[in-house]
């Protein structure tokens, strides 16, 4: 975690730290060990489409499970991790897990065609090894390309642009596929969104959660929708939790949905269990 600057000599002395710095430290420490004694991870949520409510594929989210704490939230975890070197480890585990568990359910399932969606931070995009891993990944485990598909968000973008466009094109060479999560919360500027390659948008659950009941959220929605289509891009709606919301969205022509309704994030025993009832 960053530290301020301090004058040379000086000990900025604290006579009791904050009992969330604590806390922090305290993850951080676990954190440093979680990976190699085993303790992530990859719980999947299918995604599934608007028009037959047919899954073509899931999203990996990862999940800790901590010795004594039980299993703790990406949300705990993850922006620890981002603050220090530990994302980019966490990161290519995450999509090598998943990659290895999407081969395994092609075998199995040889008729299904499905996707896998990976979250990536800042730090892993702007990792010069990013391509190398990735290449190692889809190798090692036989998964095809054009089956990843890469959750940036909308902030991300905001970063320098020539060197995002590098790779970008890097990832369209491989025909790794990119979304963008939790649109509508972040700080992009929406005359920056053409010049990116980008195929879905993922629209963010807090206007999903309102979309029956505001007129607003509503409204807010299918901007992004016609947003997302004039720019070709798909539209992904995040936390649909009831059959309201879905027709809500059914007017837009939304493509796809994500949500509780469905199933929450599971793991593998029970994503296998909705990938054999379809
Ligand atoms: P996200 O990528 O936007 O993932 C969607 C989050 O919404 C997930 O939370 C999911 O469980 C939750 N969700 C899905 N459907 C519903 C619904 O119907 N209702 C509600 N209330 N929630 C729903 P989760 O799994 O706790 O992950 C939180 C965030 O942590 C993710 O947000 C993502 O930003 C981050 N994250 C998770 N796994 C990874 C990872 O492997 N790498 C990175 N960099 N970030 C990750
Ligand atoms: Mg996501
Ligand atoms: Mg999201
Ligand atoms: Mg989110």
């Amino acid at each position: 975690f960053s530290r301020q600057k301090r004058t040379p000599g000086y000990e900025v002395f604290q006579p009791l730290m904050h009992s969330k710095t604590i806390e922090r430290l305290n993850i951080e420490r676990d954190l440093i060990h979680a990976l190699r004694n085993e303790e992530l991870r990859v719980y999947y949520q299918p995604i599934i489409t608007l028009k037959n409510l047919q899954i073509v594929g899931f999203e990996a989210l990862v999940r800790w499970q901590h010795p004594t704490r039980g299993l703790v939230s990406p949300c705990q975890f993850i922006p620890i991790a981002e603050r220090t070197e530990l994302i980019v480890d966490i990161g290519e585990w995450v999509m090598k897990t998943a990659c290895q568990q999407m081969k395994n359910w092609s075998l199995q399932f040889p008729d299904r065609s499905l996707k896998i969606s990976v979250n990536i931070s800042l730090k892993q995009l702007k990792d010069p090894d990013l391509m190398a891993k990735i290449d190692r990944i889809l190798v090692g485990t036989g998964w095809d390309s054009h089956k990843l598909q890469l959750e940036i968000t909308e902030s991300m973008l905001m970063d320098d642009v020539d060197d995002l466009l590098k790779i970008f094109a890097q990832l369209a060479t491989r025909k790794i596929q990119l979304s963008i999560d939790d649109f509508g919360t972040g700080y992009s500027s929406l005359s920056y969104l053409h010049q990116f390659p980008v195929k879905y948008l993922k629209v963010d659950r807090s206007f999903i959660k309102n979309i029956y009941t505001h007129s607003e959220s509503k409204k807010i929605t299918e901007l992004i929708v016609m947003l997302a289509h004039n720019l070709d891009m798909e539209v992904i709606a995040e936390g649909v939790e009831t059959t309201q919301q879905i027709e809500c969205l059914r007017p837009f022509n939304c493509e796809y949905v994500q949500g509780y309704l469905f199933s929450a994030p599971v793991p593998v025993e029970a994503a296998t269990k909705l990938i054999s009832e379809i």
